[in-house]
């Protein structure tokens, strides 16, 4: 019998079956990719990088793996990304652990033996005490159903699922429908080679610089000979990385000076604009002039004043939906052969066998690009036929949204532990500082278990409920549920509108789990 399976081969099930391993206990990896990588493995499209620095986004478990690994970037691109991943799985030799090309079907808790069964789409049947997702929380891609979506005779893609063979796209006239991360990182790739790209934008986005440059070896030298204090502090951070936070409210510093700040942060680039000030993301005000700021940033490069007044958003508060991170994605639109259609008034009406229609004009191409997002934090796990106690699903469970203690443990769902599951501060953080956060309090838990001979821990209705409500107020003192926004389920149709990760911050949200795990698991049942 198995101690474990987990679900997913990305950073968060590769850390884990890493940490069970030293701790003794066996496990098996279900993937179905055909390699390690998760996030990195899909997402091949071009242009495709992360939006968190290089020295930033890596594993800090290995102190021999993070001094000799080196990066070229300060963002790093996908295929390097990739090929950490790689190195990783070589390196701590996981592969022989890991079953690639098998998706996870269902996973039921089996009441008399105190035991999951983990079906997969291979016909395999597997037992074993403990099950964890490590499913990721933007994994599971979706194309809206457009009319006719599968009518097209050309080549399509979804930027989420992208081939493994480089795609050209020159000569081609191409679709690109969405204007989200994925879209503005690689419209401008595609735009290079196209004849003609054709932008469907339902939102405008904000979006910042990144100023990718090659990474400044004064720099990796600098934070590798103090890595573990770099690592510690974003660990207590907010976010999982450390920025320059001011402790200044935006409407209490003189104008010249609040443009000056932002001045100095988008010459900076990425995602470190919304800690100008402290009260960005929750005083509508403050954020007016931040979105201010940036709209006359969009309309001072795109030439076009009809096509800049398109691309400025105007309705949502800035960094309410991800603030995304590009390279010339609005000077992409001073190109000839790029053309925006606004499909917000008139939403597509259909894909035909030649292109897209949008108020009775068919726009003809030879390729879509759906860079139209995912099924966020809930849809990679409710993909999975999920039954705890008494063979309750996990579908009915979260009909009204997500409910979870701490983002980590569902009750009625014993021994089942979800890395960065919806409730904790996952995708609104470095998600590796979050990956490893949860990993390894997972396997303190799991050891703490054996210890003390305990078979089951199960979170109790009644903390769980008490996380929900304080998850959601918190998220309710910002301005982040003023947007309609994957955060809120919101660009799933039918999906419940919760404010899904938890925003008291990774610092903070790590000392609630550790003072959880310090009592003996407040709010978990243990079981003999
Ligand atoms: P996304 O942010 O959800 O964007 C999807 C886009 O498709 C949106 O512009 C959306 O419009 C549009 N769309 C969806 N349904 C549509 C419809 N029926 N008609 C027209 N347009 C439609 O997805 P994503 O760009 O893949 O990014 C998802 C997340 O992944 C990001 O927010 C980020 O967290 C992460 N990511 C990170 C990076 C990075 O590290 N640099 C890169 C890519 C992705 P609406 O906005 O109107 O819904």
């Amino acid at each position: 019998m198995l101690d474990a399976v987990i679900v997913g081969a990305g950073f968060a099930g590769m850390y884990m079956l890493h940490r069970l391993r030293g701790l003794g206990l066996t496990a098996r990896v279900f993937e179905a990719g055909t390699g390690v990588g998760g996030t990195w493995y899909w997402n091949r499209y071009p242009g495709a990088r992360c939006d968190v620095e290089s020295m930033d986004y890596s594993y800090s478990f290995s102190e021999e793996l993070q001094q000799e690994w080196r990066w070229t970037e300060r963002y790093s691109a996908q295929p390097e990304i990739l090929r950490y991943a790689n190195h990783v799985a070589d390196r701590f030799d996981l592969r022989r652990d890991i079953q690639f090309g098998t998706r996870v079907t269902a996973a039921i808790w089996d009441e008399r033996a105190g035991t999951w069964t983990v079906g997969t789409d291979r016909g395999d049947s597997v037992p074993a005490r403990f099950c964890i997702m490590a499913t990721g929380c933007l994994s599971d891609a979706q194309v809206p159903a457009f009319p006719g979506r599968d009518s097209f005779a050309g080549r399509s893609f979804h930027t989420g699922r992208w081939p493994h063979e480089p795609v050209d796209f020159t000569g081609r006239r191409v679709a690109v429908i969405g204007t989200g991360s994925s879209a503005i990182q690689s419209i401008p790739l595609i735009a290079r080679q196209a004849a003609h790209v054709f932008v469907f934008q339902r939102t405008p986005n904000y979006s910042m610089p990144a100023h990718n440059a090659p990474l400044d070896p004064e720099y990796e030298r600098s934070v590798k000979g103090r890595y573990a204090e770099f690592r510690r502090q974003a660990r207590e951070s907010r976010v999982g990385f450390v920025t320059e936070r001011s402790g200044d409210s935006a409407m209490t510093v003189p104008d010249e000076a609040r443009e000056r700040e932002y001045e100095t942060r988008w010459n900076r680039g990425g995602l470190g604009f919304s800690a100008a000030y402290t009260d960005l993301l929750t005083s509508r005000e403050a954020n007016d002039t931040a979105a201010r700021f940036f709209r006359e940033k969009i309309r001072a490069i795109v030439r076009d004043p009809a096509v800049a007044d398109l691309l400025c958003p105007k309705d949502y508060p800035l960094g309410t939906k991800r603030l995304c991170v590009d390279t010339d994605y609005y000077a992409t639109f001073n190109r000839d052969s790029v053309t925006l259609i606004d499909v917000r008034k008139d939403p597509i009406e259909a894909i035909t066998p030649t292109g897209v229609r949008v108020a009775g004009v068919e726009y003809a191409v030879d390729d879509i690009v759906f860079a139209t997002g995912f099924d966020a934090m809930t849809g990679a796990l409710l993909d999975i036929d999920i039954r705890g106690r008494a063979d309750r699903r996990l579908a009915v469970e979260w009909t009204g949204g997500p409910r979870t203690y701490l983002g980590l443990a569902i009750a009625g769902f014993p021994n089942l532990f979800a890395i960065t599951g919806p409730g904790s501060p996952s995708v609104l953080s470095n998600m590796i500082v979050s990956i490893e956060q949860h990993v390894d309090w997972i396997a303190d838990c799991m050891a703490y278990l054996r210890a003390h001979r305990l078979a089951t821990i199960e979170a109790t209705s009644a903390a769980q409920e008490a996380w929900v409500q304080h998850v959601n107020e918190v998220g309710h003192t910002t301005l982040y549920p003023l947007a309609p926004s994957w955060y809120m389920g919101a660009n799933i149709p039918g999906k419940p509108r919760v404010f899904m990760p938890y925003i008291g911050g990774v610092g903070l949200y790590r000392q609630k789990c550790d003072e959880v795990a310090a009592k003996g698991y407040e709010g978990f049942a243990l079981g003999a």
